[in-house]
């Protein structure tokens, strides 16, 4: 017997893929979400979330919580697997897991949203988890009252930044310019906070530790190429992201950074297959933009579903 068809299979649990799947649900699809990590991706890694409108502020992990509850109301329970690629096809697409036979959909929503961006430096990688982060809120509380570095100047490296002076004795911020990428509210917080001072024009070179874990940094001022070493118990890197574009079918139109290019509906160059959030090329990756994008992909993919079946 010929296995199941779903009508739609979401991939990733933020706050696209969630909003994707109440849309969905509403709209009575068969639906699937399959999140490998804990539902609402990203925005658990945000202390505080000061533009999800209706909310002047509010924990990231509350949100995403409340995004996932929001979707289980409507009956979506997410699948806790790993999707390891996505088969386009005439009939019906494929959603192959980790293990087991492939799972078979008429639709597909990619909402993988991205990774934090590397430096490639050395020490980077050998010292993470040793004093080496991309997450202040998950790893803050280890360096309560110790000196840490944030390296970056958009509005990622600013926040953390803000966040790391309430726990810490102090916060340099490392950016590679002389004038910071963030939005001007964060910047007029960043100038009002003692503890936080700024390190202009500069890059990391080394990453540099003892048994103990980091130890320091070695600097290069770009402007004036003097290089200096600043001693740090913590490096807390924000440096922007990479989509996780893994699961995007080969053929798929893509820009050259990597980010799926698709038309107002979402709709990639693949008929059936949509993509969300911070995957997809665009303006503006904001909580809201992706969740945006997550119900204008389902009620996309209702309208394709639909006309799919009634022409079988
Ligand atoms: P981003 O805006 O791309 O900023 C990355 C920062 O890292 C830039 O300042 C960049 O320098 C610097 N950088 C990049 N590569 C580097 C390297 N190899 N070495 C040193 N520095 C490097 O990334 P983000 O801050 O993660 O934000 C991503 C998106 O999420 C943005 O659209 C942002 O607005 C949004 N976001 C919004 C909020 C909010 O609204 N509250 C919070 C977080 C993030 P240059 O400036 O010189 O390019």
């Amino acid at each position: 017997m010929a296995s199941h068809i779903h009508d739609l299979i979401i991939i990733g649990g933020g706050p696209g893929g969630l909003t994707a799947g109440i849309y969905a649900q509403r709209a009575a699809l068969d639906t699937l979400l399959i999140e490998k990590g804990a539902p609402g991706g990203q925005v658990n890694n945000s202390d505080e979330v000061e533009n999800w409108p209706g909310m002047v502020k509010i924990n990231g992990a509350e949100l995403a919580l409340n995004l996932a509850r929001h979707a289980q109301s409507y009956g979506l329970e997410p699948m806790a697997r790993e999707v390891v690629c996505v088969q386009p096809g005439i009939e019906f697409h494929e959603v192959c897991l980790d293990e087991g036979p492939p799972l078979r959909t008429h639709a597909v929503i990619l909402a993988t949203g991205g990774s934090p961006r590397k430096l490639g430096i050395p020490g980077e990688e050998e010292y993470y988890g040793k004093g080496v982060s991309y997450c202040a809120v998950c790893d803050g509380f280890f360096f309560r009252n110790k000196k840490v570095v944030v390296v970056g100047g958009g509005d990622s490296a600013a926040e953390e930044a803000l966040y790391l002076a309430k726990i810490t004795e102090r916060v340099q911020i490392v950016h590679r310019r002389d004038e910071l990428r963030a939005g001007r509210i964060l910047q007029q917080r960043l100038a009002r906070e003692p503890k936080i001072e700024i390190v202009w024009s500069s890059v990391l070179t080394s990453i540099n530790a003892n048994s103990a874990g980091v130890n320091g940094i070695d600097v290069r001022n770009l402007e004036t190429g003097v290089k200096s070493k600043i001693p740090v118990d913590g490096v807390f890197i924000f440096v922007g992201f990479n989509p996780n574009n893994k699961l995007v079918p080969a053929g798929t139109k893509m820009s050259v950074k990597g980010y799926v290019i698709t038309d107002e509906k979402c709709v990639t160059s693949i008929p059936g297959i949509y993509a969300v959030g911070d995957l997809r090329e665009k303006y503006a990756r904001q909580i809201v933009t992706a969740a945006a994008d997550g119900c204008v992909a389902a009620l996309a993919a209702a309208h394709y579903v639909e006309a799919k079946k009634t022409s079988l």
